[in-house]
């Protein structure tokens, strides 16, 4: 049970935090939504691939559980931001198809991974048919995977890097109109009060209420609400803590590095890529001439399992990268990925930042042991109107916003 007149209090304006916004206000409930950040959208949710997961890349959990989870949070993810966005969804424009290429000293072969991509293939055309309005990315595509032929291969990559190639049904949409979008949305919405640049530093119970507390530029504030949802991704565990709830062992929080650079002409069509699996990397092909890159070796530059990850990863967090380092950075993974993806060392970048991953596991992803292969951590913790959310994934945030969005709904009653 909750005070109805207080407002149901949402800390984390990232995909997470907007989406539990956006529905609650569909729902009628009054919303505040704070960031420690002058606007929404600003931290991982923007600065991220954009990649929405079939499961493809989690075949290295073999009891397809990670698959299965991401899998569901796709099917759901267009359907449920056109609720929110409404016609505008139409303005999201999506990457070029994912190819899979598989590493000569990737830790699955390409007969493991191909079952993989089969199992899920399976399990997606069960969901299209129990749940004839689900969809994937506004498609429903027939076959999500199949393997290239050696020729094709050769159009695009240097083949003696690959044992062989998958071509897939999977993209990326562009985090920088999704981030658009969604602010566009809440700015339409009565019921959400955005509050920028409120740092929260914990939150407490008090009189069956919920007071928050943190700084702004001003000095301290307190704000009271009925309810309160943590969606603040790298800080989430540490405002837990405040109000008593302790987290799983075994967090990690990891700084990822992207690039983002104007492709030459011959390449504005090529397949996007993910080589897999084992420290590598990405390639996002935009329909607007622009591309992700990512080259992990280079790209990850910070390794934490502290309970909040060290003060420096929030410059780069914000897009406040060094002009030397943004250059020296864009230069190297230019460099690696032009080895094995001939031309796109010509691209020009002009955006070089950072985001925080959190996730469970001790080692990287080139163990076959890591914990980083399972994502299935993930998901809501509520505990008597306090509804703390491990977002795990861009692509499973607007399934999550639904669960949220029903247990305030409960808690309510
Ligand atoms: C480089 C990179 C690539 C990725 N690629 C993909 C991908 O291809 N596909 C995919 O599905 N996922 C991907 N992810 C993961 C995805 O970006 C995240 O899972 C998702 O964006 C998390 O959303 P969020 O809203 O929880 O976090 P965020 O977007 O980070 O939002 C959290 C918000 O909370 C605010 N906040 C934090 N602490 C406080 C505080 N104390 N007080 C007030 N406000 C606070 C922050 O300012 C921020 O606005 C990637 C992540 C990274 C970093």
């Amino acid at each position: 049970m909750s005070d109805r007149h207080k407002p149901v209090v949402i800390l984390g304006a990232g995909l997470q935090g907007c989406c539990v916004a956006l529905e609650l206000a569909q729902r009628g409930v009054r919303v505040v939504l704070l960031d420690r950040d002058e606007i929404p959208m600003n931290r991982a949710s923007l600065r991220n691939e954009g990649k929405i997961h079939l499961g493809l890349v989690y075949a290295n959990d073999r009891t397809l559980a990670t698959a299965n989870l991401v899998l569901q949070g796709s099917l759901h993810f267009y359907n449920l931001l056109a609720k929110w966005l409404g016609l505008a969804i139409d303005r999201l424009s999506c990457s070029t198809p994912f190819n899979y290429l598989v590493a000569n000293d990737s830790l699955l072969t390409a007969d493991e991974l191909a079952k993989h991509y089969r199992a899920i293939e399976l399990e997606y055309h069960q969901y299209l048919k129990r749940y004839p309005q689900l969809n994937y990315l506004g498609q429903r595509p027939e076959q999500l995977y199949r393997y290239l032929t050696s020729e094709e291969l050769a159009i695009y990559f240097q083949s003696s890097y690959f044992r062989t190639g998958f071509q897939t049904a999977e993209l990326a949409v562009d985090t920088e109109q999704l981030a658009i979008l969604i602010r566009q949305a809440m700015e339409r919405s009565s019921s959400i009060q955005f509050l920028p640049s409120k740092l929260v530093k914990s939150v407490e119970r008090f009189n069956g209420l919920f007071r928050i507390e943190g700084i702004d530029p001003e000095g301290t504030w307190l704000l009271e609400g009925q309810q309160v949802i943590n969606a603040t991704w790298e800080n989430r565990l540490a405002i837990d803590r405040s109000i008593g709830i302790e987290c799983i062992d075994g967090w990690l929080h990891r700084l990822k590095y992207r690039v983002i650079a104007r492709l030459p002409e011959s390449l504005r069509d090529a397949p996007s890529v993910t080589m897999v699996i084992g420290r590598y990397g990405d390639v996002v092909i935009r329909p607007n001439g622009t591309v992700y890159l990512s080259w992990y070796p280079l790209a990850l530059q910070g390794w934490s399992h502290e309970l909040q990850p060290p003060a420096s990863w929030d410059d780069p967090c914000r897009g406040r990268v060094p002009q030397k380092q943004a250059r020296d950075l864009a230069a190297g993974v230019l460099e690696a990925i032009d080895s094995w993806f001939p031309g796109i060392g010509k691209s020009e970048p002009f955006l070089v930042d950072a985001g925080a991953i959190f996730a469970y596991g001790r080692t990287d992803v080139d163990k076959t042991t890591s914990g980083l292969h399972d994502r299935t951590k993930i998901g809501v913790t509520s505990v008597d109107g306090y509804h703390t959310v491990d977002t795990g994934k861009l692509t499973t945030a607007p399934l999550f916003a639904m669960t949220v969005a029903d247990r305030v709904m409960d808690w309510m009653l």
